[in-house]
């Protein structure tokens, strides 16, 4: 990763945690002014945590510490009742940061180590890899999919299926939920969306992104062909591929891999892309998935790839087949 896009969003968050606190802090003065009865009692408990702390640090006379700390519960009580009595208006001296698990901070604290929260990780992700595809992500979400797009004949002469498109894309969009829902279970299984192009399977896979980006998962959008030039590169030490690319690629909660078949396929591609998509499926330490989307048929990626890869996309992908009039020409 570049080391000025860490720094530049590391700046942002210290900015965006800053002006949530001071708000806080100004809201708390007007409170106190309000309510005084809070500003004393406030003060009283950090006067008793000072004498707590002086007592740790110097005589340490255990009687004494028992006795404020019980003291201190008391106070803490009668806090919590003043800030009931108060009710919602109380809300507003709590800080309102943007992530609540992170507190704007980007990482997660925990002892003496600490990761990076998911928010900072998705931004970094934005930036360096997702770029101009997820220009559109805020339009392309569930509310937005139009299923009077999809043709209601049917016709096994022209859709080669039993049902008509629009009940076939009903079915992929229920197996679509059904992902999002059931993301963090291990059992549940990839998605293969194969199909023509023009029929929904960027759109649909951005859908996906979206929702689990509201909750707080890592999604990847990677086209085949520069995904696997990129491993190849990152494989040779090629200086020009970020060091970390391959780990993310490995262990990013969603990855999407689109346009599979368009990479011009060769041997060491062939071995990349199982290896990928094998460790992405034995990962043990959290579930890790993946959308493959193509415009090959099963059978061409019989053809195309190597049966490995193949028969780990059938046994551990639910495979959605698109099918009807191409959508970007209706309006
Ligand atoms: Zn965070």
């Amino acid at each position: 990763m570049n080391n000025s896009t860490l720094k530049s969003l590391l700046i942002e968050y210290d900015k965006k945690r800053i002006s949530a606190e001071e708000l806080a802090q100004k809201n708390r003065e007007t409170l106190y002014t309000k309510f005084p009865e809070l500003a004393d009692v406030d003060k009283k408990l950090s006067s008793l945590a000072l004498s707590t702390m002086k007592q740790l640090a110097q005589n340490n006379d255990k009687e004494l510490i028992k006795k404020l700390n019980s003291d201190i519960e008391v106070l803490k009580k009668k806090k919590e009742e003043i800030l009931k009595s108060i009710g919602k208006e109380a809300e507003c001296i709590i800080p309102n940061y943007e992530c609540k698990i992170c507190n704007d901070t980007g990482y997660i604290f925990n002892g003496s180590t600490s990761k990076m929260c998911n928010c900072l990780k998705q931004r970094i992700y934005n930036i360096e890899y997702n770029k101009a595809n997820f220009n559109n992500l805020n339009k392309q979400n569930f509310n937005n999919f139009n299923l009077n797009l999809y043709s209601e004949e049917v016709s096994n002469d022209k859709y080669g299926a039993d049902i008509s498109p629009r009940e076939n894309i009903k079915l992929i969009l229920d197996i679509c939920k059904n992902f999002i829902a059931n993301f963090d279970n291990p059992d549940e299984k990839n998605l293969l969306f194969t199909g023509r192009t023009g029929l929904g399977k960027t759109f649909l896979s951005s859908c996906i992104a979206n929702e689990l980006l509201k909750q707080g998962k890592t999604v990847l959008y990677q086209t085949s062909s520069v995904m696997l030039d990129t491993i190849i590169n990152y494989h040779l030490g090629k200086s020009n591929v970020d060091p970390d690319i391959y780990n993310h690629l490995l262990n990013v909660d969603l990855l999407i891999v689109d346009d599979l078949g368009t990479e011009g396929i060769n041997n060491m591609k062939l071995v990349e892309l199982f290896n990928l998509l094998n460790t992405r499926l034995l990962n043990s330490s959290k579930p890790t998935k993946t959308i493959i989307s193509t415009n090959l048929s099963l059978q061409d990626m019989f053809e195309t790839y190597d049966e490995r890869i193949v028969s780990r996309i059938i046994g551990y992908y639910n495979i959605c087949y698109f099918f009807g009039d191409d959508i970007r020409f209706i309006h």
